[in-house]
């Protein structure tokens, strides 16, 4: 046994040895020998980078010598070592400058969180179902072990693997794994997809990628549906662009318009909200263009590639004049041309269209149009040198005979219409590398837990968020706590140890960083859509409006995203910044609406659509149109730590199985719920800020 494994068993000092007198055999704890050479109450800075979105932020850790507990041998114990003690945002990264959300400020979290998988875990034998949670704990010598046997045994195209979209080489590493194996590429999943805004782009202007949008040079930028404030794309580089456009050139404040029908952050800091008829987003951006070319100011062959893929755009769009857009819209005439003229005189513009705008069944035409009216006023800049990988539907998986899942928690965060959670269920044999139990990795048969982000080697090859490249990559910033392993490495293993070996060019994951980024992959070029996408269909929605009388939109929240974020106290613990509840979600109502159908605030409603039913909170709201419902995503886990199971109600379960025809992306704004309520306010929403019951009473909307 090497000096560092050498466990030292000690009497306990201070307060623990206190608490070790009481008798309490939980605080027999071992001491082990320390394993860092640190000066005391010396910090070190070191880099690494946020993975909780895929932006790809630059992180200086704070890193001081600790006591803290570790797992060594399968035995608990106490050592001193280095501990990010605190994450801020890296100085001239030229993606987050210096800055980080508030998310990346509470990542140190996972490290150190008390429900952990600190060991490699098989599903318990037994009469209990898959999913009940039991598990047992094995080492490591025997989990790689049954991985090689079952991969021997399976045929390679029966592998299926998922993941988090997060664009760097561990996907790249993981789809090498799959196409080495001989197994499909591995499925790239988040519910809140940006692929329709992907694929637009590719259309338009030849990159199928999110843009990096030129706020900081920008005089007016008009945002169809883009939380771009709060949580969509990069949401910190554009804090900082925008922060540039409102306040960095004196005697120069752009203007800023956002388009949306519910007030989002973004939405409450613009200059104008503008609430429009879901759906309709792409025609309100036609409206805009027709005024512009109409006056002169640009003319139609100004958009080139963008404007051939919009019906009627060389004839200066005769059937989207003011009057006619409102009728679709909603939106007054006047404010059209008011709009128009301001777009066009006030250049730079930047247009840009995502969120609810692109989550309709008319995504791709709303996308196009806004595309179309960005290019008639400016360019377009995407960051060179980027792959994005094509999606491929979680309902893919359901032919598997094993399934490999890294950091992906698809039971969760689909509709229960998608039926996922019955496909992985059938599928053989399910090995999860996630570090927490959630729904997906419960359902696992082996959990190969790898090591937090703060412990490992990590790169990061954003597609947005500066005009330039950006690859980052770090090394640990901290020894790992617990007898996790790093993912790739495991996999290079397992593929050493199998029949038919899988021949990496890596020994380890760190060789693969410190080799670089690997050559871009020539992409086959997809046609043009079937059907005509840039001419306006109305948008369908699943539920017949007669019984189903709201819009449901769901939202990526501001602290838990898509609510794989929802483990993290710090971040449960941030007031929504539009409701201000904490712990808690609700579902927001137009105050007016509310109070027609004798809703008070925290009032417990039944929110239902075609597929299901939720019960929650209701928070009466004059940032929302009358006919809309809205809630944020993040809670209603059944199975994810202490801190976020069985709290609050999950909106994306009720959500109808319907999507954008040409890309295949779920719809997730194109379902109508009825809302009933269901008993009177039971203290379960928690509000930091009281009520909204003081405020002026709203103008109506439309
Ligand atoms: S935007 Fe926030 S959550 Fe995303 S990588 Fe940056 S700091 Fe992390």
């Amino acid at each position: 046994m090497d000096r560092r494994r050498f466990i030292k068993l000690s009497a306990l000092t201070g307060s623990s040895a206190t608490l070790a007198s009481c008798g309490n055999p939980e605080y027999h704890l071992i001491r082990f020998v320390p394993e860092d050479k640190l000066t005391p109450g010396i910090a070190v800075w070191k880099p690494s980078i946020c993975p909780l979105c895929s932006a790809g932020c630059g992180l200086n850790v704070r890193v001081m010598d600790g006591e803290v507990e570790v797992l060594r041998d399968g035995k608990l114990g106490l050592t001193r070592m280095g501990l990010a003690k605190k994450l801020e945002g890296l100085p001239d990264h030229p993606i987050n400058h210096g800055k980080l959300c508030t998310r990346g400020l509470a990542a140190a979290e996972i490290t150190y969180h008390p429900d952990r998988v600190g060991h490699p875990l098989k599903r318990a034998a037994g009469p209990g179902a898959r999913g009940d949670g039991k598990f047992e704990e094995i080492s490591w010598d025997q989990a790689i072990g049954e991985l090689v046997a079952k991969l021997d045994a399976t045929d390679p195209k029966k592998l299926a693997m998922v993941m988090r979209r997060q664009p760097g080489l561990r996907a790249e590493f993981m789809r090498q794994f799959a196409m080495k194996f001989g197994a499909p590429e591995p499925i790239a999943f988040e519910v809140f997809g940006d692929d329709v805004v992907r694929r637009a782009n590719e259309l338009s202007f030849g990159s199928y990628q999110l843009p990096t949008l030129d706020l900081a040079d920008a005089r007016y930028v008009i945002s169809f549906g883009a939380d771009f404030l709060g949580t969509w794309n990069s949401p910190v580089a554009q804090n900082v662009a925008y922060g540039q456009m409102r306040q960095g050139r004196p005697g120069v404040r752009g203007k800023f318009v956002q388009i949306e029908y519910r007030m989002s952050q973004t939405g409450a800091n613009a200059d104008e909200w503008v609430p429009v008829r879901p759906g309709t987003e792409g025609v309100l951006a036609l409206g805009l263009a027709n005024v512009i070319m109409k006056s002169g100011a640009r003319k139609a062959a100004d958009a080139g590639r963008a404007g051939t893929l919009i019906e009627g755009w060389g004839e200066g769009l005769a059937n989207y004049t003011p009057q006619e857009v409102e009728k679709k819209t909603g939106v007054p005439a006047a404010r059209i041309e008011r709009l128009a003229k301001e777009f066009a005189e006030q250049r730079p513009g930047v247009a840009f269209a995502a969120g609810a705008a692109v989550a309709q069944t008319n995504g791709l035409f709303n996308a196009l149009a806004v595309n179309a009216l960005q290019a008639l006023v400016a360019e377009v800049h995407f960051m060179p040198g980027v792959q994005v990988a094509r999606p491929r539907k979680i309902e893919d998986v359901k032919d598997a005979q094993v399934l490999l899942v890294d950091g992906a928690n698809p039971v969760y965060a689909s509709p229960q219409a998608a039926k996922v959670r019955e496909a992985i269920a059938q599928i053989p044999y399910i090995v999860s590398f996630g570090i927490f139990i959630d729904e997906t990795s419960v359902m696992a048969d082996l959990i190969l837990p790898d090591h937090s982000f703060l412990e490992s080697w990590v790169q990061a090859m954003p597609e947005s968020g500066a005009r330039t490249a950006v690859v980052s990559m770090a090394g640990p910033v901290m020894q790992p706590l617990h007898e996790t392993r790093s993912t790739p490495d495991v996999l290079i293993d397992v593929g050493k140890k199998l029949k038919k070996p899988v021949d990496l060019p890596w020994k380890s994951f760190e060789e693969m960083v410190k080799a670089g980024p690997l050559p871009a992959r020539a992409q086959a070029e997809r046609p043009l859509p079937r059907g005509e996408a840039g001419k306006f269909a109305e948008p369908q929605f699943d539920g017949n409006p007669n019984e189903y009388a709201f819009h449901f939109l769901p939202y990526p929240s501001q602290a838990l995203l898509d609510g794989s974020l929802a483990h993290l106290p710090m971040l449960q613990e941030l007031p929504d910044p539009l409701t201000s509840a904490v712990w808690s979600n609700c579902v927001e109502i137009n105050t007016q609406t509310a109070e027609k159908l004798g809703i008070r605030q925290g009032d417990i409603v039944e929110v239902a659509s075609t597929q299901g039913a939720i019960r929650v909170p209701a928070f009466p709201s004059p940032g929302i149109a009358p006919d809309v419902l809205a809630m944020p995503a993040g809670q209603g886990h059944e199975n994810f730590t202490r801190y976020a199971t069985g709290r609050g109600a999950n909106p994306i379960k009720i959500l109808a199985q319907i999507t954008e025809p040409e890309t295949g992306a779920v719809a997730w704004a194109a379902t109508r719920v009825k809302i009933r309520k269901v008993a009177d306010a039971d203290g379960s929403l928690v509000l930091v800020a009281g009520s909204l019951t003081d405020y002026p009473p709203e103008h109506p909307h439309r």
